[in-house]
């Protein structure tokens, strides 16, 4: 609790600074704190002077009218764009959004435009059981009083997809938040009285079990990865390739629907309910739409926790799911949706053409396709009679600095652009040689741990004496990376912070 009189003030409370918010705490939890801390005083009075709206703070998942939340709080708790990126439910629903919806509705969670921006994340009340509840981990609780004397409600744990704890591997308590018209009744804490939704039904089959942690992981993998992009096109793209892989795509490209359907809902027997009963209808229906959308290009969306299930069907685990992930863009790059849908339909010379004449060399694309160089060759030279003066790069200047560059463990961008080749080039490339690749991923994994140690412990250097809250709003201080990615080295290296600012 920061006491200092030079922090900013709300109007009516001028003995009272504001409480650091807690890197991995919701912003409604931030609020709660706030508002207990200062006479517990009506929530709504407490949400009209941080948001300006009497509502606005009452929505647990993603509360609005952030920029005058920031104005209000002098910016104390960072910029509003980046509470609703990483203190909010947005930051795992931006992932399955393009750049344009993205911009677009986190725009309107700054202003007042609430109600549409939450219908299009499908954020309706009604829709998800989960949409009325908010989850807590017993042991992440005691841990967090241990080291605080106070508790919070965790982001990792609110995700729609969070059932199980990812440090603790135990199942999440799910809390009953009385609603009125759409939002929280109150600013609930963890330690509020609030009745618990009952899944012991779930919890208590071993194979269910399996299945929750798996959903929660897959969950958490997305959230956290700071470059994955879902939008439509790539996710169905690589749904598409999987089914393939796995046997559910007939000739010509047809996907087959029926069975596709039946093993779905054998794999996940009376699991669907957990989200409520009509939710997954279309996943289970017979005359399902889902899946139809998911083989056609449509202009509407899923709810991102439809996919995680679907994906969870299809894939092993999330290393299977990259590698898809990793081709579906390299392929989108190379020859858009033409060359994803020849692949779909094995047309082996279509696809040897528009990959030579996206520079891919020869010797790769007979590989790739089992064909001889020759007949790759034959099928690039009726379409494409530019392949011949595309410069080699097997073999060349350019094929050492990308071998040296991976190995130095460089972004896949930095090889491209020291090589002059594409980066799908490079990303081919890589995937095709898998020691080079887990060469150039432990020295990648190395690089980015060195990279944000030093820029926190510069930051850390030059702002000697300030507040981890101050430092967390310094541009590239390494602080959440190191907080997701190697949280033991920032408790080893600077125990003082961790007890006394964090
Ligand atoms: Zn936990």
């Amino acid at each position: 609790m920061s006491t200092s009189l030079n922090e900013p003030n709300l109007p009516g409370f001028d003995q009272l600074g504001f409480p650091d918010i807690m890197p991995d705490e919701i912003l409604y939890s931030w609020c709660a704190r706030f508002h207990h801390l200062s006479m517990r005083l009506d929530a709504r009075v407490t949400s009209k002077l941080l948001f300006g709206i009497a509502s606005a703070g009452l929505h647990h998942d993603i509360p609005c009218n952030l920029k005058t939340f920031e104005n209000n709080t002098k910016g104390y708790l960072g910029t509003a764009e980046n509470l609703l990126l990483r203190n909010t439910q947005f930051g795992f629903y931006s992932k399955f959004l393009t750049d344009e919806s993205r911009l677009k509705i986190a725009q309107s969670f700054m202003h007042r435009d609430n109600a549409t921006a939450r219908s299009k994340l499908g954020l309706n009340p009604n829709e998800l059981i989960t949409s009325k509840i908010l989850k807590v981990c017993p042991e992440c609780s005691q841990d967090q009083y241990k080291a605080r004397r106070f508790t919070w409600w965790q982001i990792g744990h609110q995700l729609p997809t969070s059932f199980i704890c990812h440090e603790h591997h135990c199942a999440l308590k799910l809390l009953i938040v009385p609603h009125t018209r759409g939002y929280a009744r109150n600013l609930y804490s963890p330690t509020s009285r609030l009745d618990s939704l009952d899944l012991s039904q779930y919890f208590d089959a071993q194979y269910q079990w399996q299945q929750l942690e798996k959903i929660s992981d897959w969950g958490n993998a997305m959230w956290r990865s700071d470059t994955l992009q879902l939008q439509n096109g790539i996710l169905r793209w690589c749904c598409l390739y999987q089914l393939q892989k796995r046997g559910w795509v007939g000739v010509g490209g047809k996907v087959m629907m029926h069975e596709l359907r039946n093993a779905f809902v054998r794999h996940y027997d009376g699991l669907l309910n957990i989200v409520g009963e009509k939710y997954f209808r279309d996943l289970t229906d017979v005359n399902s739409s889902f899946y139809t959308q998911m083989v056609r290009k449509v202009s509407g969306r899923q709810h991102p926790v439809k996919h995680v299930f679907l994906i969870n069907f299809l894939f092993d685990n999330f290393e299977d799911f990259l590698e898809t992930y990793n081709d579906v863009t390299n392929d989108l790059l190379q020859g858009g949706e033409a060359l994803c849908s020849a692949i779909l339909n094995r047309k082996n010379s279509m696809i040897a053409r528009i990959k030579i004449s996206a520079g891919q060399p020869v010797e790769e694309v007979a590989s790739l396709l089992g064909m001889t160089a020759l007949a790759v060759s034959k099928c690039a030279d009726k379409d494409n009679a530019t392949t011949k003066t595309l410069p080699r790069i097997i073999g060349t200047g350019k094929e050492a600095i990308i071998i040296e560059k991976s190995r130095q463990g460089l972004d896949y961008k930095d090889i491209a652009i020291a090589a002059e080749v594409s980066v799908s080039y490079v990303y081919q490339y890589l995937a095709k040689r898998p020691t080079l690749k887990i060469e150039w991923r432990k020295s990648y994994d190395y690089r980015q741990l060195q990279l944000h140690r030093e820029q926190f412990l510069t930051v850390l250097k030059n702002h000697p004496g300030a507040s981890l809250n101050t430092i967390r709003h310094i541009p590239e201080n390494g602080f959440d990376w190191l907080f997701r990615n190697d949280r033991e080295w920032l408790r080893n290296t600077l125990p003082a912070i961790w007890r006394v600012k964090f």
